[in-house]
């Protein structure tokens, strides 16, 4: 079992630690100046970490902290088959919970600290009934946890742009306000328009010069369409690397030879492809990693009215990912691994992410032996470092 460290002594922001395994199979100390990594696998001498595997600070790359139900009562999941109809079936639960978004999605924030998240970003819905409203309590969560987490939001149009008029003007202002991202969501299917949703989506981003996340479940030549449009406008607008299309089903749902085809046209154009690892129609991660697009996995709705499913851990989504596409080798686990990380810090564009000196100390201490095993069998036990410092562990502190 990996020794408890002495928490008080390592509360500066300076420390070093040694005897930790690294994902790359080797062993060696850490060093940690001023919330900065100074050294790292060396020998330097320190607190004896032996037992504790070290991984850079995990990256939710996906998720929407005002739909949460998180420190509610167990809420049965409704079933609802067409998006518009949950979208109702959704705003009837959240009215009906005792706590609000702000307790809900912080209890998820602390959920995703314990597990190694450093880094989120997180959809808010914006809509003309809800205006600004969730964004506000959003941002203000962001505010709280800002030496803790670093939070990317994303203005997210739940209810469409076209079918809920007013909508692209509350974007506008929440792009203003502080929204990192634009949304968008179903071109085609939401707002019965692709090429305008999209024209109003990219036209925000270049108008605040801001990066694009987009929801795309339509399947099937549909959302390839949509793809190809939205690599169009990637280029058009000089976005390469700054554009996510999350889910594309129809990526799991086409011809190898199509993949190939839009997997290229994808890579050229600089757009990655989330995926939040469903159980069917789930985008080939591998054959489109290999092609040059930048492939990331994220938990995305985590028991709210979508999905009754998720505890916060990107771990256990790389888990499902290896799981689901049968990349169960140790290099295929590291991929998996990668999606949750390294691919997600790309799609994300953090500066200065990783295990590497000169870059901040965000890190997690996981009880495994290897990368792999931390992937196929996610640890119970983890300490997750921000900034030098000792934010949050799994099991939760008991005081
Ligand atoms: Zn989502």
């Amino acid at each position: 079992m990996a020794p408890q460290l002495d928490w008080s002594s390592l509360a500066s922001g300076s420390f070093t630690l040694s005897g930790l395994r690294f994902g790359d199979g080797q062993e060696g100390g850490l060093k940690v100046e001023n919330g900065t990594f100074a050294a790292i696998g060396g020998d330097e001498a320190g607190h004896a970490a032996q037992g504790w595997l070290c991984l850079p600070a995990l990256v939710e790359s996906h998720v929407h902290l005002d739909k949460t139900f998180l420190g509610a009562p167990w809420q049965p999941h409704l079933p609802g088959s067409a998006v518009a109809e949950r979208i109702k079936l959704e705003k009837l639960a959240q009215q009906q919970l005792g706590l609000t978004i702000e307790e809900r999605g912080a209890r998820l924030v602390e959920q995703e600290l314990r597990h190694g998240t450093g880094f989120m970003r997180t959809h808010v819905d914006i809509d003309a009934e809800i205006g600004l409203r969730h964004f506000e309590v959003v941002a203000e969560i962001r505010r709280r946890y800002a030496d803790r987490l670093d939070m990317q939001i994303v203005a997210f149009p739940q209810s469409g742009i076209l079918a809920s008029p007013g909508t692209a003007e509350l974007l506008d202002r929440a792009l203003a306000e502080g929204a990192n991202l634009i949304g968008g969501l179903d071109p085609a299917g939401i707002d019965n328009d692709p090429v305008e949703h999209l024209d109003i989506v990219f036209g925000l981003a270049e108008k605040h010069g801001k990066d694009v996340d987009i929801h795309l479940h339509e399947g099937g030549p549909l959302g390839v369409f949509e793809l190809d449009l939205i690599c169009d406008r990637a280029e058009k607008f000089g976005l390469a690397g700054k554009v996510t299309v999350s889910h594309a089903y129809c990526l799991g749902q086409i011809a190898p030879e199509e993949v190939q085809r839009i997997g290229g046209r994808l890579a050229t154009a600089g757009v990655a492809i989330l995926t939040a690892v469903p159980p069917t129609s789930m985008p080939p991660v591998a054959v489109l990693h290999a092609l040059g697009v930048t492939v990331v996995a994220a938990s995305d709705n985590i028991r709210d009215a979508w999905a009754p499913f998720g505890n916060g851990d990107v771990l256990n989504r790389a888990q499902m990912a290896a799981y689901q596409q049968t990349l169960d080798t140790d290099d295929g686990l590291a991929f998996a691994f990668d999606l949750v990380t390294h691919n997600a810090a790309r799609a994300l564009r953090l500066d200065g992410y990783g295990l590497a000196p000169g870059n901040s100390a965000d890190f997690v201490l996981v009880e495994a032996e290897t990368l792999a095993e931390a992937v196929a069998a996610p640890p119970a036990r983890r300490v997750t470092f921000k900034r030098g410092r000792k934010v949050a562990e799994l099991p939760a502190a008991s005081n």
